[in-house]
């Protein structure tokens, strides 16, 4: 593709931003879609991230994606937003920007995907972690679910992520073994398990024999987690999937087309080999 003055460019924003593998995924389906546009990383470091946002919004940009620590600055920036934490901008033909947040839904797009009935299974769910990530996942799916326990190393943390839906519940961090027997899905929502960084020996033997397994982390694609519960034959879910579906909305935002999920994750486990 010739990229020329009327290509119309979009970027995901964060810090870091060099390792994000949205570049690949936007770039592999605007390719797929003969799109005129280029998808590029842009690390945003600064004092001021609110007014670095703003100042953007000028420049007119087909779309942004926005990743860590600059969520809830995107929302602050946009002149709408649909949620307080945003990881997608979308500029209009007025010129004024719009925020939305597609990782909650995008989770739930994936967790379709791998257990297609998750809806007739799941009355208890335990998320394992109160971040950003895990608040998102937990928004999309208390509707959805009789309760939602937080397991957090801290504990102040797991309790406010509770209050933050109308069934949420705190479970102490040393009680996993209790809450991992009781879940009908398990989320890990912690940067546990990634590459660099240890992971605890997760108490998957305590799992129902019916229970799905959820890891959000991608690096690796396989986590020590996943790979204990799909050795006892239970439903997992690797955190591609959700990274593939928040990014599938988000491409329809902008673009108004549903891009190719399989094509991305092949995109994207070729990327992470
Ligand atoms: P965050 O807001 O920084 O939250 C980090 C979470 O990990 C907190 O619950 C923290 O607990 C916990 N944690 C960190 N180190 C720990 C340790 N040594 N022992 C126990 N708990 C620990 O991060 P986030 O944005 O929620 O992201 C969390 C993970 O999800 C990251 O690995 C990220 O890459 C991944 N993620 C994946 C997707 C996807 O599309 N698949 C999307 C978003 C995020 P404390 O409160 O005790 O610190």
């Amino acid at each position: 593709m010739t990229i020329t003055a009327k290509t119309k460019v979009l970027a995901v924003i964060g810090d870091p931003v060099e390792h994000s593998l949205s570049p690949i995924m936007h770039n592999g389906w605007i390719a797929d879609h003969g799109l005129d546009a280029v998808y590029v990383a842009l690390r945003l470091h600064g004092e001021d991230p609110v007014a670095a946002m703003r100042a953007l919004k000028s420049f007119g940009l087909a779309g942004a994606n926005v990743t860590v620590p600059h969520k809830e600055a995107a929302a602050a920036a946009a002149d709408q937003s649909e949620a307080p934490v945003a990881n997608v901008l979308s500029w209009g033909d007025d010129g004024k920007v719009s925020a939305y947040n597609t990782d909650g839904p995008g989770f739930l797009d994936a967790l379709t995907e791998a257990a297609p009935d998750w809806r007739l299974r799941v009355k208890r769910a335990l998320i394992v972690g109160a971040g950003g990530a895990g608040l998102g996942v937990a928004a999309a799916l208390s509707p959805h679910v009789d309760t939602i326990h937080f397991a957090n190393r801290t504990a102040e943390r797991g309790d406010s992520a509770a209050r933050t839906i109308p069934n949420g519940r705190a479970l102490r961090w040393d009680d996993l073994e209790r809450g991992f027997g009781a879940a009908d899905l398990i989320v890990q929502a912690t940067t546990l398990g990634m590459h660099g960084q240890g992971a605890p020996e997760w108490p998957v033997s305590y799992c129902r024999s019916t229970a799905i397994v959820a890891d959000i982390v991608y690096r690796p694609l396989e986590t020590e987690l996943l790979r204990a519960a799909r050795t006892r034959g239970l439903t997992v879910m690797d955190g591609l999937g959700m990274l593939i579906h928040q990014g599938a909305r988000a491409f329809e935002i902008w673009f108004g087309v549903k891009p190719s999920a399989a094509k991305a994750r092949e995109r994207l486990t070729a990327a992470l080999a």
